[in-house]
């Protein structure tokens, strides 16, 4: 269906806001660049992107967590979960999206969950025809990032930027 880029992104804010009152990490959203309705499943883009975010703010002890969302010449839009945490290191970024991939290290090892959070992000991706994909530095960060096709359109009479 059509969607506002604002309601997703303040049903996000929305939605972890209790979990950043005792937290270091500033959680940020960008108002989107060229776009701000989108025909797609934004329940499935909405999950994407919370896990995204939730992983963020887990790998992360300070800093801050950025979600942006720009379009991509004419028929693309990519959505982008920066954090200033952990990061990754190269050998095990391709792995991420795979199921059960946890980076074993002794710092993340109270941060456990099941390792299936991203491998849920790639498949609800594919779905949506996109893709998804991480950049990453150990101990500097990581950008998570989510690229679908779409139908884009830039007027948005009743609605202006981000609250
Ligand atoms: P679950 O999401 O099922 O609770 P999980 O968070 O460990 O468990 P994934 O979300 O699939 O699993 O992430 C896989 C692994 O990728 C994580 O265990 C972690 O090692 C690494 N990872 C994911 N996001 C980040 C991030 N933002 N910074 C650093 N490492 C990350
Ligand atoms: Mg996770």
């Amino acid at each position: 269906a059509w969607f506002e880029m604002v309601d997703l992104f303040s049903a996000l804010r929305g939605m972890f806001k209790p979990m950043l009152e005792n937290h270091s990490v500033a959680l940020i959203f960008e108002e989107p660049q060229g776009l701000m309705r989108l025909y797609t499943d934004d329940r499935k883009v909405s999950h994407i992107l919370r896990n995204f975010v939730s992983n963020a703010l887990k790998f992360t002890e300070a800093g801050e967590v950025r979600v942006s969302a720009r379009r991509e010449g004419q028929s693309q839009v990519r959505f982008a979960v920066a954090d200033t945490g952990i990061g990754i290191a190269q050998e095990h970024l391709a792995a991420v999206f795979d199921d059960f991939s946890q980076v074993a290290s002794p710092i993340q090892k109270r941060l456990r969950g099941t390792g299936l959070g991203l491998a849920l992000c790639r498949q609800l991706a594919t779905l949506l025809g996109g893709e998804v994909g991480v950049r990453s530095e150990l101990g500097k960060g990581s950008t998570f990032f989510l690229v679908l096709p779409m139908q884009l359109s830039e007027a948005s009479p009743n609605r202006d930027v981000l609250a």
